[in-house]
């Protein structure tokens, strides 16, 4: 295993900075108001390696909406839960090829398996945890991400409310699980929990070590402490893999051979196992909801550090 030096890092992630800084494509999320008016400039660049050194650059300490990226963490509570086999059975691990609030991939699989990396399957998820109540509950992913991220982090109550009054769409889907028994808790507070997870504000910095976590076997790589079973980390890189940029995913695997998650808000995570993480926030979107600049400056980094998994290491 390679890992390249402190240094050459660095000079990498400012090569990308300086590069895509003022690439244009692209536009922010429009359908969760708040989102819509973030200022699309903004550009942050983290790496956390998987022994706990954290470079920076850009806007990296802003806190924006971390959206999507919440479902790998709070699918780490699950599993950590309920077990790798049980998320398998009543969830679903499979990609859906579509996009990330789909009807049509609750519809399609006979057993109704929906990935938990896309809406349907992340409600699903959320309502698979188990606890006495749903503030029981809040607390146990509150506890979760702040391991993860090594502080606490606060839900942007605008954003929280922006989403509440936008989300009927999400509701539907949850209710359709819930037809088909594939929804495990009540259905309108696992959708709120659900809504309240994407609406935490994270910072570039914040992300990197979350997904730094992954990187490194569990382990918290900045504050040591064990936050999930080793075993469970390459469960979660694999439904990154098959699910993490929603029907855009084979594309960005073919390219960058990394898994990678991106959230509506504009983040975007991808981890090299054993090596590090990089977290990159730049808010304008393709038309999969991945932020465009991210994606770009995560296949710079990723292609001249040589983090390629497909290649031979
Ligand atoms: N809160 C967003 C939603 O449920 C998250 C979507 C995303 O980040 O892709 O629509």
């Amino acid at each position: 295993k390679t890992m390249p030096s402190e240094k050459r890092i660095r000079e990498v992630m400012q090569q990308a900075y300086h590069q895509f800084k003022s690439s244009s494509g692209g536009a922010n999320a429009s359908y969760i108001p708040y989102l819509a008016n973030v200022d699309p400039e903004l550009y942050g660049i983290a790496i956390c390696t998987a022994d706990g050194k954290v470079l920076e650059l850009g806007d990296s300490k802003y806190e924006f909406g971390i959206e999507s990226i919440s479902k790998v963490f709070v699918l780490a509570l699950a599993l950590q839960q309920r077990g790798a086999r049980a998320v398998e059975d009543s969830i679903g691990v499979n990609a859906t090829g579509m996009p990330f609030n789909s009807v049509m991939a609750v519809e399609l699989d006979p057993q109704r398996a929906v990935n938990p990396l896309v809406n349907a399957g992340a409600m699903a998820t959320n309502s698979f945890i188990r606890a006495p109540s749903s503030a029981a509950k809040w607390m146990m992913i509150d506890d979760m991400m702040a391991r993860f991220a090594s502080r606490r982090l606060s839900v942007i109550q605008q954003l929280y409310a922006s989403e509440t009054a936008t989300n009927l769409h999400n509701r539907a889907i949850a209710w359709l699980l819930y037809s088909y028994g594939r929804f495990y808790d009540d259905v309108s507070e696992a959708v709120d929990l659900y809504t309240r997870a994407c609406s935490y504000g994270s910072s570039t910095r914040d992300l990197a070590i979350m997904a730094g976590t992954l990187a490194n076997s569990g382990i918290n790589p900045v504050t040591r402490e064990k936050v999930i079973d080793a075993a469970l980390c390459p469960r979660i890189l694999a439904t990154m893999l098959t699910e993490g940029l929603y029907d855009n995913t084979g594309s960005w695997i073919y390219h960058a051979g990394v898994p990678a998650k991106s959230g509506v808000g504009g983040g975007m995570i991808a981890v090299a196992p054993g090596k590090m993480a990089i977290a990159v926030f730049a808010p304008p979107l393709d038309k999969s909801g991945n932020s465009v600049k991210a994606q770009k400056t995560l296949q710079y980094i990723i292609d001249e550090l040589k983090l390629n998994l497909l290649l031979p290491q």
